[in-house]
């Protein structure tokens, strides 16, 4: 079994390779946004589409034109990547309209927000330092050493820091987990915050209750600002208090998302997730205030496991990409399609739950039982 699995430190560029990472990402951004443009304007006008190999015939065409030369500062591959970046959210688009998703068409790119680009070969490494082509040497503060083989280096901007991401595959064996005397398995959802499998059975997370008393309460506080006249005194004060109110509730889903993940990392030796499904989950939500809300709270509580995970030296195994975790039945392994609107799992063998519980207890079963879990990971 092949596993994936990112290492990402901060890097610490000097001023020169700062700028340069600026420079690169922000190219990036044009290319892709450039590419997105051209590619809905086709469809719109002329019904035409644009595929990846157009795209790349013309970047040459572009470097070679003196009004966009400075594409030839920026490393080639790196372009291509973005391109290719591009290529892949049409994919994932085209995918999501054919099974009747809601679709999330491609979105221009913004400076500031995910500012990345990435070198798939050309890199090299060495101590506390990786080469970056084009950029040079620079240095990064290693926390913890990288294991297999380097697949691609991602370049990226958090904040008011650079880092740097190796996503590296790893060989691995295929083994019962049979050292982990507790096991569980997580579904997030909507219904509920989370349904999680353990060996005593089924316990179901609700979202944290304060969410519609204050939603209210938040719409109470944006008529205010809305109502007052733009720039005043009044308006000023109407907009800082609507912002405290934002933090408040943010801290206290903070609060919630650290105890129950500490709970569940203290108790529990192998937690079982499945990040993609919560990727996938977090883009296709709608974009309202309650979503926003109570849908930011999945990837942060994901990255806590994370991390306490790697505190308590407890594991966390993600599910792969393919894992069939709305599809198959937890105690016989047998598949059939599940309609969104299929709230519970029937089958033949007797098993008739809650669709989430069959998924919890899927995803446990890969714990406790070492199946394969299509490409599955420890993080
Ligand atoms: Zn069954």
């Amino acid at each position: 079994m092949i596993i994936r699995k990112s290492f990402k430190y901060r890097l610490r560029p000097n001023r020169k390779q700062a700028e340069l990472c600026s420079q690169f990402a922000g190219a990036c951004r044009w290319i892709y946004n450039r590419g997105l443009d051209q590619r809905k304007e086709a469809w719109e006008k002329e019904h035409r589409s644009i595929g990846l190999y157009d795209q790349n015939i013309e970047l040459v065409k572009l470097k070679a034109d003196p009004k966009t030369a400075w594409l030839k500062e920026v490393h080639s591959q790196v372009l291509q990547q973005a391109l290719g970046d591009l290529h892949s959210a049409y994919q994932h688009f085209f995918r999501r309209v054919k099974n009747g998703e809601k679709p999330g068409y491609p979105r221009f790119r913004v400076r500031g927000e995910r500012d990345s680009f990435r070198f798939p070969q050309g890199f090299k490494l060495s101590g506390e330092r990786v080469y970056l082509p084009k950029i040079g040497w620079v240095r990064f503060r290693s926390s913890r050493p990288i294991e297999g083989e380097i697949k691609q280096v991602t370049v990226l901007r958090e904040g008011d820091h650079w880092y740097v991401s190796f996503s590296c595959e790893i060989q691995a064996e295929d083994q019962p987990f049979a050292t982990s005397p507790s096991t569980i398995g997580i579904d997030v959802g909507l219904e509920n915050f989370a349904v999680i499998a353990s060996e005593l059975g089924i316990d179901e997370v609700s979202n944290p209750r304060f969410l519609q008393r204050d939603l209210s309460h938040l719409r109470y506080l944006s008529r205010q600002v809305s109502k007052k006249q733009k720039g005043s005194k009044s308006w000023k004060e109407a907009k800082r208090g609507l912002a405290a109110f934002h933090a408040k509730i943010r801290a206290r889903r903070t609060d919630f998302l650290h105890k129950l993940s500490t709970q569940l990392v203290k108790s529990h030796d192998l937690i079982v997730v499945e990040s993609l499904k919560i990727q996938s989950m977090l883009m296709n939500a709608p974009k309202s205030l309650a979503r926003a809300i109570s849908d930011a709270g999945w990837g942060q509580f994901l990255r806590f496991l994370h991390y306490k995970c790697e505190y308590f030296c407890k594991r966390l195994l993600e599910a792969g990409e393919w894992f069939p975790s709305t599809k198959q039945c937890h105690r016989c392994g047998s598949k059939q399609e599940m309609a969104l609107s299929d709230r519970r799992y029937v089958c033949s063998c007797g098993v008739d739950i809650h669709r989430d519980h069959n998924s919890a207890l899927l995803l446990r079963s890969v714990g406790t039982t070492g199946k394969k879990a299509c490409g599955a990971a420890f993080v």
